[in-house]
């Protein structure tokens, strides 16, 4: 049996209920399981402070030193136990509120320590609560001398007593009982392509590092490691997924897709588009099952992409189905798709939270009974009762708003899955999404529709509205509508509806009917009210719409020229973008114009310094995940993937990218990694469990 994989209760000095605590808090089970447990920093355990010369603030400090007192202190709340120490030639004084007898029973006098641990100011007299003590005798056995590890920890273990010392000393009597306790995981040619120390040398320095050198070696080659198996897991996985699961085949190119494309098309379709729709047409014609994720900035055409996949799909007498995230968004994709059909032949409906029962009935007879092409909808559609005839398409806008699960829900709507488009106008650095998304193939749209004028945006201190409100009407005369969008983070609460109603407020006093009609919206209105409010603007009875960001998602009115953000400071990056990618639709010169305040964080400004100087969307990704990191962009946490023990997914970029594309390599060199230089891969693989469907497979 392979001695990594001991349960942890057999180490020396853990039994059963540290064990237990072990795997409850830090989910660590076996042998290798602590020794792949890292440390999240490093102090530097070479200093020796004087008791005269500590720095006057919290910092971390170790000294050396005997304890010549100990006494115990009766509170009003509770007792506190008391140490003298003392470093030869000052006094100082080291506190616990807890744990006071175990302590006073084990404290020796006359023996010299080493203590650690951030000191406290009382006045003038420095202290320390809780120090971490070890006497020099065992400090001088110990393994770290330089840097000295600290690892994650929670409330839980240190109340239990498993503090630092005692992972460390648990760590140490593993190293001691067991030496070398790893196979080498990397082939020779990738190890000597970075230089990257062999494993037992790194996992060894990663917890006792005998220099900030090799430390540094240390974590390269664990990062390289840990980020290339990934990338080799997600492509085998997606290759897996492409050779076993089936998928329908799309054939015929019908009369659909060709009178549409000869007759309705309204315009020429970008090469981009053309492009995308080429590698969706390859996706769906051979036999797996597709699942792409397309991205594309706001406007870039994304929709009439779907909708041509949709005619395939009907022309092949299959069932599609259009998800959307919100209500409004459903709508819009449905009253736009109809008027881009027209008279072809191809029957579709609209299915949301709001849709009355009797229509619901109707639209469920027509989709078991095969006569429906199209539906699209909100999450209602994903509903286990929403039976399909036959449903072999898939799409999914705006994907961010859904999560892994209700996605494969779909997947069950047909006896084999059905295709899947996954949408998303919140571009993901491709770095990040190869990560993230793996699993998927991409597509991109990276190019905007011709004609387009690039929206100018601009950034105004809120002493300038006069200035902007003349702005505002000015457009208005020349007959372009604006929204005027105000923060409202959290849609729920009542309090935060006063900017919007002041914000609605001033803004009816400057543009006053019966010369100016205003709109409002926000995510507490009534579904059929924000709907009738739409309406007006669209059909331009109402020349401003006041909202919140409601209106981020989707929304397609092509005449509202001018997006005014009020308090920009106060919204993410890609929020903004997707709020200004709103206007810009039409043929117009559009405005983005960010309010704020004088007083902005450095964070602050660089976002609208960014949205200032740039319109692409994945450059303002890529700042956005700088800024944030990678938990924050929507829809990453939930996949897993990102759960990395070492590498950072945005600071070791460049070790992301060789890892992949060193992955890629190997793979097209040896898929079934049956060369001997490869073994170490092969063995390796064997062990992760969460893939051993993977391991079946190829072996
Ligand atoms: P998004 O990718 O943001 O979903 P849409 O699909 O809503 O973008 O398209 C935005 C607008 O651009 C729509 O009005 C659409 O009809 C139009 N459009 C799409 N493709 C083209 C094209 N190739 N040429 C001109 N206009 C286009
Ligand atoms: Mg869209």
């Amino acid at each position: 049996m392979d001695r990594l994989q001991t349960p942890i209760e057999y180490l020396k000095g853990v039994g059963p209920n540290r064990a237990n605590l072990l795997k409850q808090e830090l989910n660590i089970h076996t042998f290798q399981d602590l020794l792949h447990f890292f440390p999240n920093r490093y102090i530097d355990r070479s200093t020796f402070y004087k008791i005269k010369d500590l720095p006057r603030n919290t910092s971390e400090v170790q000294i050396k030193g005997r304890i010549i007192d100990v006494k115990i202190i009766h509170q009003k709340k509770g007792k506190r136990l008391l140490a003298v120490f003392f470093d030869g030639e000052n006094q100082m004084e080291l506190v616990w509120f807890r744990g006071h007898q175990w302590i006073k029973e084990n404290l020796k006098k006359n023996t010299t320590y080493v203590i650690f641990g951030r000191i406290n100011w009382y006045s003038n007299r420095p202290g320390m609560p809780h120090p971490e003590m070890e006497t020099l005798e065992n400090f001088e056995k110990g393994f770290s001398k330089n840097l000295q590890a600290v690892y994650p920890s929670s409330d839980k273990l240190i109340s239990k007593g498993i503090s630092q010392k005692v992972i460390i000393k648990t760590m140490e009597e593993l190293f001691n009982s067991f030496k070398n306790p790893f196979m080498e995981t990397l082939p020779e040619d990738l190890r000597s392509k970075y230089l990257l120390i062999d494993k037992n040398t790194a996992i060894k320095n990663i917890h006792f590092p005998e220099s900030q050198k090799i430390l540094t070696a240390a974590q390269n080659r664990l990062k390289y490691e840990e980020l290339f198996f990934i990338q080799l897991q997600l492509l085998m996985k997606n290759h897996q997924r492409k050779q076993k699961i089936k998928g329908f085949v799309f054939e015929k190119v019908g009369n659909h897709f060709n009178n549409f494309f000869n007759k309705h098309l309204p315009f020429e379709l970008t090469e981009a588009q053309k492009r995308v729709v080429r590698e969706i047409r390859k996706d769906i014609g051979n036999g797996h099952q597709m699942n792409r994720l397309l991205q594309g900035d706001v406007g870039s055409g994304k929709t009439i992409v779907a909708l041509m996949l949709m005619l395939i799909a009907a022309d092949n007498n299959f069932q599609s189905c259009l998800m959307a995230p919100t209500e409004i968004l459903a709508k819009q994709h449905f009253q736009s798709i109809k008027s881009l059909i027209g008279d072809l032949d191809i029957s579709i409906a609209i299915l949301t939270g709001s849709t009355k029962k009797i229509e619901r009935a109707e639209i469920a007879k027509k989709l078991t009974s095969g006569n429906l092409n199209i539906l699209i909808g909100t999450h209602a559609v994903i509903e286990e009762k929403v039976k399909f005839e036959n449903l072999g398409l898939v799409v999914v806008d705006e994907q961010h708003r859904f999560g892994v699960a209700q996605r494969a829900k779909l997947w069950g709507k047909n006896t084999i899955p059905p295709h899947v488009l996954v949408m998303s106008a919140t571009p993901i650095p491709r770095t990040l999404a190869m990560s993230v998304y793996g699993d998927l193939d991409i597509s991109v749209i990276d190019e905007l529709p011709p004609g387009r004028k690039k929206v100018k945006t601009l950034h105004r201190y809120d002493k300038n509205r006069l200035k902007v409100f003349k702005f505002i009407a000015d457009e208005i005369q020349k007959g372009r509508q604006i929204y005027v969008v105000y923060p409202l983070i959290k849609e729920s609460e009542k309090m935060d509806y006063k900017d919007l109603m002041d914000g609605y407020e001033s803004i009816a006093r400057a543009f006053p009917p019966p010369m100016y009609h205003i709109s409002i919206m926000h995510g507490q209105m009534a579904a059929k009210d924000k709907d009738y409010e739409m309406q007006r603007f669209i059909n331009k009875q109402t020349q401003i719409m006041v909202a919140t960001t409601v209106i981020e998602v989707g929304v397609n009115v092509p005449n509202a020229s001018v997006m005014v953000i009020e308090s920009a400071e106060r919204f993410g990056l890609s929020q903004l973008h997707q709020l200004r990618g709103r206007v810009g639709r039409g043929n117009d010169q559009s405005y983005c114009i960010l309010m704020s305040s004088h007083k902005l964080s450095t964070e602050a400004k660089t976002r609208l310094e960014t949205m200032t100087t740039t319109t692409d969307g994945f450059k303002i990704a890529e700042v956005d995940l700088k800024l944030r990191g990678p938990g924050d962009i929507m829809g990453t946490q939930q996949s897993g993937v990102l759960d990395l023990k070492i590498a950072d997914i945005i600071k070791d970029n460049e070790w992301l990218k060789n890892a992949r594309s060193d992955a890629i390599a190997l793979l097209r060199e040896d898929p079934q990694l049956e060369v001997q230089k490869n073994m170490p891969i092969r063995q390796t693989l064997a062990k992760m469990k969460a893939y051993q469907n993977i391991w079946n497979y190829i072996s």
